[in-house]
């Protein structure tokens, strides 16, 4: 539902879950809270918003039999941002350089795609790259009970070892254009983040299926399912082709085959009551 942000959820006594939300105007502003009940629940909200409402759950006990590891084995994808100027001019047109994804797997320090951006952001002779390398899922986070919120700690030295391996690759990349009147160069910026991945991951709060362990009926789809970086690539398409995956096996499984005994049988598919 659109303008609905779940703020809590929690199981109900016999089988299914609660999902309290607040309905919000294009303004951010609370119209009403809402309660929903489920017989199944589906987590869909991303690395950091399916890590959050679960670590919340765990940490308030509306979840307490959520493994240990929720909210860990998060990790950065390996996002960095970076410039490379004095590169040759474009000799046909005035537009920058074609889309294009170079993969250095040989990179000793660590494997390397860049990704260069196909507008000339700094004007002509530069180009802006989006960097991945293979983070560690070191990252996790910590439910603060003064503000209700979770904060994301991530280890500085992972951001460290991907810039150095960068720099080897962008190196090579340099060096090996070779102009008489250019000497590329390229300037690693800055560790970013626009692929979140982790903090309810498979084989440890989830099964391969995202199945939550020790909750019937309860499912993680999305990137807070994905155990590590996705190889060096932006993430979306092994993120849906993972849900696509779990929704397969959980509709034959679980639901068309009732894997999971109903104990009570008032249950509509979505109850919602406005509270
Ligand atoms: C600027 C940018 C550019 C990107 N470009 C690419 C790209 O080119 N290629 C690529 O593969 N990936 C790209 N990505 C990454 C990609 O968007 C994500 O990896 C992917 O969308 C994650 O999918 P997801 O299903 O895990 O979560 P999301 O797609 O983030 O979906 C989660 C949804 O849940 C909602 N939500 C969160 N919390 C709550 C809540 N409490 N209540 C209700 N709703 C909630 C969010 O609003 C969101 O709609 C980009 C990301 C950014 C930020």
């Amino acid at each position: 539902m659109p303008l609905h942000i779940v703020t809590a959820i929690s199981e109900l006594p016999r089988h299914g879950y609660r999902v309290r939300c607040n309905e919000i105007n294009d303004r951010g502003e609370v119209i009403q809270s809402k309660t929903f009940t489920s017989r199944y629940l589906f987590l869909a909200a991303g690395s950091m918003g399916t890590s959050k409402l679960l670590l919340k759950a765990k940490e308030k006990g509306t979840l307490p039999r959520l493994k240990p590891s929720v909210g860990q084995n998060w990790n950065n994808n390996g996002d960095m941002v970076s410039q490379r100027s004095n590169l040759p001019k474009p000799v046909i047109g005035k537009g920058g350089s074609s889309g294009a994804v170079v993969e250095n797997i040989n990179n000793t320090q660590n494997p390397i795609s860049l990704m260069n951006l196909e507008d000339w952001f700094g004007g002509p002779g530069t180009q802006r790259c989006l960097t991945l390398a293979m983070t560690k899922p070191k990252g996790f986070f910590t439910y603060d009970r003064s503000t209700d919120d979770i904060k994301l700690h991530w280890p500085e030295q992972e951001n460290t070892d991907a810039l150095l391996a960068a720099k080897v690759t962008y190196t090579t990349l340099d060096g090996s254009i070779n102009t008489p009147t250019t000497t590329p160069k390229s300037d690693i910026n800055v560790s970013i983040c626009a692929h979140p991945l982790g903090g309810a991951v498979m084989g440890k709060v989830c099964d391969q299926y995202g199945r939550v362990l020790n909750y019937q009926g309860l499912y993680v789809v999305d990137g807070a399912l994905i155990p590590g970086p996705t190889a060096c690539t932006n993430p979306s398409f092994t993120i849906a082709a993972i849900a696509e995956r779990c929704m397969e096996k959980i509709i034959a499984e679980d639901i068309h085959n009732k894997r999971y005994a109903l104990q009570r049988n008032d249950h509509s598919q979505f109850v919602a009551a406005r509270g």
